[in-house]
């Protein structure tokens, strides 16, 4: 749009402009004087500075263009001098052409689904970097003909979990749920006990899924209490198999009753254990939450589970189990629909194979530790003058999993304020409110990140906001 119009449209004073002088600046209570705005550099001049011109290389022209936009309209309502545009573009330019930002979660829930629930290890984003190019997910090198998708990453599964004698992946928890219902009970009916029926996230209903894939659901049981008689007298010939469900986020306790995966093994046909976490073997500390290998060897036909809560790897689903069922399963039609992408591959087998993840170290930190690491941060910031205090705190481990468990942790208070200031500051930290105090938990900060940590907070109390 010409600025004459703008202006005029506008009712404000159209001022002098030099034609070619970039963006509309109509509109404005108290426009700069028509110096100053012809004084604010084309966009064409600013972006031939040699740090544009390189950064436009790595973020692309569009997303360069943008911060000087940005730029030229400080300088315009006059909070940066005009000769100080291309230095303010500079500034704004973002880190990577995408819009996603690291953040430091110091909100005490080791796995936030908000933050993309685990962090990856190193060693997993390593593995990312390597395969993004060309890489042979589906090609034998030494034969040079096509290969099974994934073949490296399904045999560490197969390693970690020795019980299961076969393994599909799939994009997440609830695809390896609609894919084991479609391809193993559509038109057929799933029995179910009436207390595993449950919401697992904002509205995201475990029996609407199920439906969804044209399998009935035979409900037995009551909300506390079912047995294995429950389940063999609803058994029949319209059974595909038997699903148990890991109530995963919620308990229930008092008069309580649940059939054993050993007594339905029983029963004659499959069950199929939805574990949720994706926890491989017994967790010493999350004693309550089923793991994959005992469940199989209790006598699960099929364990499917989620591979970025307790695993600590990438967004995925698990499919482990018996070797006709799990055959049936990724030979599906859907099962192309709902195939994980190599670097989703590289980073499971990495997670497998590699050293512990940040959510293994994050569920391990001993509370002495980090209560001294919340000291010695205080310490340091209250010498410069921050209003903080290293306080005892309570993290839980999130993402749906482990209800009901606390984890001893420790914390830096500051005044309520700083909340919104960390979370939209340079390196945004994502804390939570308690009792008027924003609270930085340490349980999910890797202990190398507290540097990055007091600097965000350093930068807050600077500025003031
Ligand atoms: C988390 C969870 C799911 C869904 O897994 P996603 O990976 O989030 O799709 C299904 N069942 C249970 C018991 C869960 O805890």
């Amino acid at each position: 749009m010409d600025q004459r119009d703008a202006t005029e449209r506008s009712g404000v004073r159209a001022g002098g402009r030099a034609p070619g002088a970039a963006g509309p600046a109509g509109g404005r209570d108290t426009p700069p004087g028509p110096d100053d705005r012809r004084r604010v550099p084309r966009t064409d001049t600013v972006l031939r500075d040699p740090r544009l011109v390189e950064a436009a290389g790595r973020l692309g022209a569009g997303v360069v263009k943008s911060a000087v936009r940005q730029a030229q309209e400080r300088a315009r309502s006059g909070t940066v001098p005009p000769d100080g545009v291309a230095d303010t573009a500079v500034a704004l330019l973002p880190r990577t052409a995408g819009g996603l930002r690291p953040v430091i979660n110091a909100t005490g829930v080791v796995l936030h689904t908000n933050l993309g629930r685990a962090s990856l290890s190193a060693a997993a984003r390593r593995a990312v970097q390597e395969a993004a190019g060309p890489t042979d997910v589906e090609l034998d090198l030494e034969t040079g003909v096509r290969a099974r998708r994934g073949r490296t990453a399904l045999a560490a599964l197969r390693d970690r979990v020795p019980s299961a004698a076969a393994a599909h992946v799939v994009n997440n928890g609830a695809a390896a749920l609609v894919l084991t219902a479609t391809a193993l009970a559509a038109g057929r009916e799933i029995v179910i006990s009436r207390g595993e029926m449950v919401e697992i996230g904002d509205g995201f209903r475990l029996p609407d899924l199920l439906v969804s894939t044209g399998a009935r659901l035979r409900e037995v049981g009551t909300t506390n209490r079912t047995t294995a008689a429950d389940y063999a007298a609803a058994i029949g010939p319209e059974t595909a198999f038997v699903l148990k469900v890991h109530p995963s986020n919620f308990l229930i306790t008092g008069f309580t009753r649940a059939a054993g995966v050993g007594e339905l093994a029983a029963l004659g046909v499959p069950v199929v254990v939805d574990i949720g976490s994706g926890l491989l073997g017994p967790h010493p500390l999350l004693p309550e939450e089923p793991d994959a290998g005992t469940q199989l060897k209790a006598g699960a036909s099929l364990v499917t589970a989620s591979g970025d809560k307790l695993l600590g790897g990438p967004q995925c689903g698990l499919l482990l189990g018996d070797e006709d069922l799990v055959r049936a399963v990724s030979r599906h039609p859907l099962a192309r629909a709902l195939r994980v992408d190599k670097l989703t591959l590289a980073a499971l087998e990495a997670t497998l194979r590699g050293p512990e993840t940040p959510t293994g170290e994050a569920l391990a930190a001993d509370p002495g530790r980090l209560r001294r690491r919340a000291e010695r941060l205080a310490a340091a910031l209250a010498a410069g003058g921050v209003d903080v205090r290293a306080v005892r705190s309570a993290a839980t481990v999130g993402g749906g999993g482990a209800p009901g468990v606390t984890l001893p942790s420790a914390a830096l208070s500051l005044p309520e304020r700083y909340a919104a200031a960390l979370r939209t500051g340079p390196v945004p930290v994502v804390g939570r409110l308690e009792a008027g105090r924003c609270l930085l938990d340490l349980r999910a900060v890797p202990a190398e990140d507290d540097e990055r940590l007091a600097g965000a907070v350093r930068a807050v109390t600077a500025t003031g906001r």
